[in-house]
């Protein structure tokens, strides 16, 4: 038996080989999943633009009119009219001076992590920031240093006792949102601790961009922010329904970044069709901003089903919905005993998340019908009770936190008493 096999086996005897699903047809809020129809309740396209006919349609032209590929990166000849056209746009939208393009979010991450970072240097990060912010901290061979999740003051004693370390530069980089938990990073304070500091701030807004603040401009915008952080990471493949990545700064900063950021340098510009393609969501989503509204109504008739199931969730606008289970074999079992019921939701399990908070991760989207959603919710409690699990120790580390501190009594939560 080769490596290869061997390591196969092992991920088999441990219960981590996953196989690829396939969704047949379009990527709608009800999809079709190895040829069955599931509501699908793990796809980060909030909005539903990903098939929004004219995004489609702004992608075919853009194919027939500037062909599918750019041929070669932006400092070559990759560089079209149609990647100006959307830069200039999503400066505009994040209110900054200017932007660049990136191939995904995960290449974003990489080129400005490593652009503004590097041997001698030191990185603030929280401890949940996604993977491609951690592998860019860890390419960057700058010093890394972890911080409690959304602990600011942790952040600032570990500013403090890095301080004069060298004469480094120093950056702090957060997701906004944060994928797996939906929980929004202090932004406010991390923004002040930089200036004290002296210390840059990166912004991955992956999963605020369309979903938090005015019109959908994020959590930096929500917060007031908009023109303070060094540079913010939007993502195209989320709320923007096509792929690739930007990142929004000063004409310097962003000018630096074209002749520094590496996947710029050294990989193929983003393709005509998906960069038409977001430019043809953003206009929709700056002419309809009410769809950002409908994305949070969606996620309280969500957030209240699922509580009127018993399960322990906070009643907000967020369109992530973690259900924590803890063990990672349950979590894995109420999986796909919620799949059998026509739903579709994501079992994230370690090293993703930490050992004992093994869950799953529901993300609403704008187009869920209050039916779609009340439909989740039952699935969800029936295929809880069938795997021997009780929803009301299952939910979003917060509640499941204040109802273990005692600071939330299950009877403040009339949802709960009457389950209990
Ligand atoms: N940042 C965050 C917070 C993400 O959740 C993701 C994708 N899951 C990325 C970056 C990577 O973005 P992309 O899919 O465009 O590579």
């Amino acid at each position: 038996m080769n490596e290869i096999e061997e390591r196969l086996l092992e991920l088999e005897r441990l219960g981590l080989a996953r196989r690829l699903r396939t969704v047949s047809g379009r990527q709608g809020p009800r999809v079709l999943l190895d040829e069955a129809s599931v509501l699908l309740l793990c796809s980060n396209n909030y909005l539903g633009l990903a098939d929004h006919p004219k995004v489609r349609e702004a992608a075919a032209e853009a194919a027939m009119r500037w062909g599918v590929g750019a041929g070669a990166s932006r400092l070559v000849s990759g560089t079209m009219t149609i990647h100006r056209r959307l830069e200039q746009r999503l400066a505009a939208f994040e209110g900054s001076e200017a932007c660049v393009l990136f191939g995904s979010g995960y290449l974003a991450n990489l080129g400005v992590i490593g652009a503004l970072a590097g041997p001698g240097d030191t990185i603030f990060s929280d401890e949940l920031n996604h993977a491609s912010i951690i592998d860019g901290c860890r390419a960057s061979r700058a010093e890394v240093v972890v911080y409690r999740h959304l602990d600011a003051d942790q952040l600032e004693r570990r500013l403090h006792e890095h301080e004069g370390k060298g004469k480094g530069r120093r950056v702090i980089v957060t997701d906004s949102v944060f994928s797996m938990d939906g929980d929004v990073a202090p932004l406010p304070r991390i923004v002040q601790l930089a200036r004290q500091h002296d210390a840059r701030v990166i912004v991955d807004e992956a999963h605020a961009t369309g979903a938090l603040g005015e019109g959908g401009r994020g959590a930096i915008a929500q917060a007031g922010l908009q023109g303070e952080i060094d540079v913010l990471i939007g993502t195209l493949g989320k709320a923007l329904g096509s792929y690739g990545a930007y990142a929004c700064a000063s004409e310097e900063m962003v000018r630096y970044l074209i002749n520094t950021a590496r996947p710029v340098i050294f990989s193929t510009a983003p393709s005509p069709p998906s960069v038409a393609g977001a430019l043809a969501a953003l206009e929709l989503l700056e002419a309809s901003p009410q769809e950002v509204a409908r994305l949070h109504d969606a996620a309280r008739a969500l957030r209240e089903a699922l509580a009127e199931e018993g399960f322990a969730v906070e009643q907000s606008d967020m369109h992530i919905v973690p259900l924590v289970v803890g063990d990672s074999e349950k979590a894995v079992r109420l999986c796909q005993a919620t799949l059998e019921r026509g739903v579709f939701a994501q079992a994230i399990r370690p090293p993703t998340v930490a050992d004992g908070t093994s869950r799953l991760r529901l993300a609403v989207m704008a187009s869920h019908t209050a039916s779609d959603l009340l439909q989740t919710a039952k699935a969800l409690a029936d295929a809880t009770r069938e795997v021997g699990l009780d929803p009301t120790c299952i939910g979003e580390p917060s509640a499941l936190g204040r109802l273990a501190t005692g600071e939330l009594r299950p009877a403040s939560k009339p949802w709960l008493a009457r389950v209990a």
